[in-house]
């Protein structure tokens, strides 16, 4: 089947920093930088180099190791910020200038206290100022789904006329459906036959929509996606970049988006940003989550010995994640527990191994039996 290539954009970084209490230091910064372009991803967007000494140092030095992927540096609609862009990413081989610009009446009208035609001006003024200091620019309507959309084709077109290579829309408080997200591309893909810009989307996760919601725009003509790793970023987080290309590689008739990763680096990269963040990776989260690869229930694990695609519809080697675990509960049943004891090496006579099994069904007090315990159960049959 054909599929279309995508480009796929790291903003663990800058967004997902922003979650709170996720500040990295320098280094890390940088070992995370370098992982996810081992990763494969297309573009890393490695920080807000204004917003403080240690942010343009970060840029900075992503900017000097990073040979493959492009360098992205985070700024506002002010000139100092795209000066600091500017400054930090000098050594990246190749780079981006990313410029959030607000565009529903919420953000123009109270926050930046200016209408639309003053916007317009704003946005004008901007890109003639970074067009010649950068080859690559791409501009991020905050607040994007929740503006009118002829403004943002406006707003796009004028994009378009500066010779911008990016635009993208922002589900900055995670409110839309896919519906307004097909709406808004629907608009927006014209202009794709007109210019060279690419469209691309970047969502949050406030209603659990951030993937089916990316989705949608790379289905009407989006062909760049923002994620995070482990989905962190500000509140519920983005959309996780895991999520994304998993749904790409198990439904590529629904989803035929080709890219560059290296999904069995998927699981190294996401303890790592747990490690450094210390932002713990909830157990059932979707494909990374410790629960991904773990069975405890009697029925699935007779499933399990049967055919391991039963109830996993991948394997743990292609993310590169530990093999598939049994944890012993007391929903094990038999096929759990002699599976664990194979495991162990134990052989137990019909008798003790009904005993056994009494006595794990009985057992209240831990809520997975470690191997400790088990055989000390043993001993004391
Ligand atoms: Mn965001």
């Amino acid at each position: 089947m054909k599929r279309t290539q995508i480009s796929l954009y790291d903003t663990t970084l800058r967004d997902g920093e922003q979650s709170p209490g996720a500040a990295l230091t320098v280094s890390q910064k940088v070992e995370i930088a370098l992982e996810i372009e081992s990763l494969g991803v297309d573009v890393i967007e490695a920080g807000f180099p204004i917003a403080s000494a240690t942010d343009f140092e970060a840029v900075q030095k992503i900017s000097a190791r990073i040979k493959n992927s492009t360098v992205c540096g985070f700024a506002r609609a002010k000139k100092e910020d795209i000066d600091a862009v500017y400054h930090a990413t000098k050594e990246a081989k190749k780079k981006r200038l990313i410029i959030v610009f607000p565009t529903s009446n919420m953000h123009l009208e109270v926050k930046m206290g200016i209408d639309k035609n003053q916007a317009i001006r704003l946005l004008n003024e901007m890109l003639t100022y970074s067009k010649p200091l950068f080859k690559e620019i791409e501009i991020i309507t905050e607040d994007g789904t929740r503006s009118e959309i002829d403004f943002l084709v406006k707003i796009a077109t004028e994009c378009c006329l500066h010779g911008i290579s990016h635009f993208t829309i922002a589900d900055t408080v995670g409110f839309a459906t896919p519906e307004e997200i097909k709406n808004i591309f629907s608009a927006l893909v014209k202009l794709e036959s007109s210019y060279p810009i690419v469209l691309g989307i970047h969502c949050h996760n406030d209603l659990g929509l951030a993937t089916i919601n990316s989705l949608t725009a790379l289905k009407y003509g989006a062909r760049q996606v923002h994620l995070t790793i482990n989905g962190i970023g500000e509140r519920a987080g983005n959309t996780s970049l895991e999520e994304i290309v998993m749904n790409c590689y198990l439904h590529g008739h629904h989803f035929p988006y080709q890219h560059n990763l290296n999904l069995n680096r998927i699981w190294a990269t996401s303890q790592l940003v747990a490690k450094f963040t210390g932002i713990e990776i909830p157990v059932n989260k979707a494909i990374i989550g410790k629960n991904t690869f773990s069975h405890g229930s009697g029925i699935h694990l007779d499933g399990m010995m049967k055919n391991t695609s039963m109830y996993e519809i991948f394997s743990s080697d292609l993310i590169g994640a530990p093999k598939s675990n049994y944890p012993i509960t007391r929903h094990s049943g038999k096929s759990g527990l002699k599976l664990k004891l194979n495991e162990l090496g134990i052989e137990l006579n019909d008798k003790k191994f009904s005993s056994l099994i009494e006595r794990i069904k009985s057992y209240y007090s831990e809520k997975i039996i470690s191997d400790t315990l088990l055989i000390e159960m043993i001993k004391d049959l």
